[in-house]
């Protein structure tokens, strides 16, 4: 079996090693990554460049570009056959709800499956990788990357996997939430007297959803919800076609 690994957090990651490593009993892991953070880069593609990859040791690249460049790039450039499997992460916090959305770990996950091959995203609910959570992420990882090698996974369909820190009460199969972002930008003064402003320095919480993403991941449960590509709101198709769009047209 042939795995290739991605992030967002950059090669470097302690995440990645940790899901390189648990991997490797599964068959071969080629690890291609950005060769610093990225994180929520979102799909972002590298067109106006060049993209260099430099081999850090055997089958570890760290690419100056996106997750999405390193799956395109790990794929079609650096890798002889195609990857039974792609994983993207452990990433440094948990990617829920509407995070999906900027999350370069999860759209790694989501370039794969658009290629057509099986893939799942993993994050893990805390920004300071402690080695038991990290492991207990990575075994998860390896544990669920054997059952899709074996069973594969639904056709248009990638997962994305959000691991609690601490004690896992339990798995459960979950539906993309709702974040609620706080105040989203934080509004400064840099030592020089000029204003700076950093967004997503605000507290992030969620709607009290059942079934979703967040409140599992609330309950210490981990969430594995399954995410296709086509974001059109179905609900909305008929109240929609009430309205008069061909009057908006020159006549
Ligand atoms: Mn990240």
């Amino acid at each position: 079996m042939l795995i290739l690994v991605t992030n967002d957090d950059g090669v470097r990651s302690p995440g990645i090693r940790s899901l390189a490593e648990a991997l490797h009993d599964l068959g071969r892991v080629v690890v291609v990554a950005p060769d610093r953070n990225r994180s929520a880069v979102g799909h972002a593609l590298t067109l106006e460049r060049p993209l260099r990859a430099e081999e850090l040791k055997p089958d570890v690249f760290a690419v100056d570009g996106t997750p999405t460049d390193c799956v395109n790039l790990g794929i079609h450039g650096l890798l002889r056959e195609t990857p039974d499997l792609v994983v993207s992460g452990i990433n440094r916090g948990s990617n829920l709800g509407d995070d999906i959305t900027y999350s370069g770990t999860v759209c790694a996950a989501m370039e794969a499956s658009l290629m057509g091959l099986p893939a799942f995203a993993v994050s893990l609910d805390s920004h300071h990788f402690k080695a038991e959570d990290l492991l207990q992420a990575a075994n998860f990882s390896r544990r669920l990357a054997g059952k899709i090698l074996q069973a594969g996974l639904p056709a248009d369909t990638f997962l994305n996997v959000n691991i609690p820190a601490g004690e896992c009460r339990g798995v459960q199969l979950t539906r993309q939430g709702k974040r609620q972002y706080g105040e989203a930008v934080i509004c400064k003064q840099d030592p020089r007297g000029r204003t700076y402003y950093w967004i997503g320095g605000g507290d992030v919480g969620f709607e009290n959803l059942p079934g979703s993403d967040c409140n599992a991941l609330h309950e210490g449960l981990i969430s594995v919800t399954p995410l296709h590509t086509n974001l059109t709101n179905d609900a909305s198709l008929d109240s929609l076609a009430a309205w008069p769009f061909s009057s908006l047209m020159d006549h």
